[in-house]
């Protein structure tokens, strides 16, 4: 089982994506995860994605596109994966479509939890009023600028999914478990 999620940042991805990972027993393929233990390695990658990052901004098509080449070969993505946040560019979609169809592998699910940019707005200040994390793009600027970069590069990303008619929009504006029962229905 292959799956594409997306969501704006504050739409609850990641607690959707670890209820499929368990049901599915598949691999979460998060390239701001693998990106971030990048930084923290203060690999020469991750140096150079640092300041992006920060920033709320893309890091570049060709870094993201020879991650995801490396990641989903190993084995423990036999059984398939559910790509976070990847692809979030055209041009990454596309990449991706060569990819798989060199792998002979298909993407079974293209999920988008939809959320109104209000909500998301107060949702993105109560998560920074609460958050410990040590996420340095975890403050309210940074993350109205990622919502911007949603907009403008991963948007077009959906519609080009939608226009493929592969593409299952969620109401992503109720409790977690309506969430989750929504998603789990398209399986
Ligand atoms: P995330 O944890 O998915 O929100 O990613 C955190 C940050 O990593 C993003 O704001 C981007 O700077 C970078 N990033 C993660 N995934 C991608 C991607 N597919 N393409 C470009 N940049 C990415």
């Amino acid at each position: 089982m292959n799956i594409i999620l997306f969501g704006p940042p504050g739409a609850g991805k990641g607690t959707q994506a670890e209820i499929l990972i368990n049901k599915f027993k598949i691999v979460q393929v998060s390239t701001g995860d693998m990106l971030r233990e990048e930084v923290k390695a203060e690999t020469d990658l991750g140096k150079e994605a640092k300041l992006i990052m920060d920033n709320g901004e893309l890091v570049s098509d060709q870094i993201i596109m020879s991650m995801i080449k490396k990641r989903i070969v190993k084995s423990d993505c036999k059984n398939g994966f559910i790509l976070d946040g990847f692809p979030r560019t055209l041009k990454q979609a596309i990449e991706l479509d060569k990819v798989l169809e060199s792998l002979k592998l298909n993407i079974d699910k293209v999920i988008e939890i939809n959320v109104d940019e209000e909500l998301l707005l107060k949702r993105i200040i109560k998560r920074v009023s609460e958050s410990k994390t040590t996420r340095n793009d975890d403050n309210s600027e940074t993350l109205k600028k990622r919502i911007q970069v949603y907009k403008n590069d991963t948007l077009p990303v959906i519609k080009y999914y939608r226009d493929l008619n592969k593409l299952h929009t969620i109401n992503g504006m109720q409790k977690i478990e309506e969430v989750s029962k929504d998603i789990l229905k398209l399986f």
